[in-house]
């Protein structure tokens, strides 16, 4: 475990890639660690957790009053899903960049659960208001880390969950999270020649097939238990039993643990269809059933479609 370097990144806006980023400071895992231990920080207090917010380096330029507003926020989004911020201690190195938005981070687990996230120097309110990337990392913190093969599952987890508590926390109008979602759950499907999730590497099965596999899930325990429960439940008893992501655990741990949560084998059962064979969903059919449209390239809710109760659900409306 000492030595894991398993990385879970999410390139912000206004990024042509990890390339442009080349032989920053803090590009090292150590690096962050030896920062966050070393250099001055603050430490922001949760009934169940605490962040310790460092400013690489001062972070000179940056605004330190926007930032911890925006790292309060984040977290509340995290910890309105699952009644508690998921990781008992969690460092967060802030990097300032040229640029006026949120750019690259990247979660690790192997030293303590840590996050080290680059800030564009003229980011104000707006950049931060409308930050995914963030909310996406705590996701990572919040879920134990997984075996390299399984990155798609810890993608598709903050891919999907990121926007789903942003909307229940009301950060996010909910038609975003399905316009999101019809834009780029497709683009998540596997070509003619793809095999099963595990061990792809390409960036949108990653992320948008893994997210699919996550909206998957939470229809399947929803019909399983008639309504009573979905997969916020299974990511609660997940995250409790593991304390995040400085532990390490297997895909099928995860899986039955979550099962185990909500009384079902849905869980199980959509990974192993996923991760070894090529698993399509037809998305059409399902956004319908959902009810969930966009005509004109707005989205418009069906409230009588088959799912149109999970679908609510899923954002906390009853
Ligand atoms: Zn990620």
């Amino acid at each position: 475990m000492l030595n894991r370097r398993t990385a879970i990144i999410a390139l912000g806006f206004g990024l042509a890639g990890a390339s442009t980023l080349t032989a920053a400071p803090y590009d090292e895992p150590d690096e962050l660690y030896a920062a966050l231990r070393e250099q001055p920080g603050e430490r922001i207090l949760f009934p169940d957790g605490a962040i310790d917010l460092v400013f690489a380096d001062g972070a000179r330029g940056i605004d330190r009053a926007a930032i911890r507003a925006w790292v309060r926020e984040s977290a509340d989004a995290v910890t309105r899903y699952f009644g508690w911020f998921p990781v008992a201690q969690y460092g967060l190195l802030v990097i300032a960049q040229p640029g006026e938005g949120v750019g690259h981070a990247t979660t690790f687990g192997y030293g303590g659960s840590a996050t080290r996230i680059h800030v564009g120097t003229a980011a104000g309110a707006a950049a931060f208001e409308r930050d995914w990337v963030l909310v996406h990392e705590m996701f990572h913190a919040a879920l134990p880390d997984l075996p390299r093969r399984a990155l798609w599952l810890q993608e598709g987890n903050a891919t999907w969950l990121e926007p789903v508590a942003r909307v229940r926390a009301g950060y996010l109008p909910e038609a975003e999270l399905w316009r999101q979602a019809l834009i780029g759950m497709p683009r998540g499907e596997p070509g003619a020649r793809d095999g099963g999730m595990d061990g792809t590497r390409d960036h949108d099965r990653l992320y948008w097939g893994g997210a699919t596999f996550w909206l998957l899930v939470e229809i399947a325990i929803d019909a399983a238990s008639h309504g009573k429960h979905g997969l916020r439940d299974a990511m609660r008893t997940v995250n409790r039993q593991s304390g995040g992501n400085a532990t390490d655990w297997t895909p099928e741990q995860l899986m039955a643990a979550g099962d185990a949560a909500v009384g079902s084998e849905a869980l199980s059962k959509l990974y192993r269809h996923f991760a070894s064979g090529r698993a399509t969903t037809d998305l059409p059919a399902l956004f319908a059933r959902l009810g969930v449209s966009a005509p004109g390239g707005r989205i418009r809710f069906d409230e009588n479609a088959p799912l149109a109760g999970v679908r609510r659900r899923i954002v906390g409306r009853a």
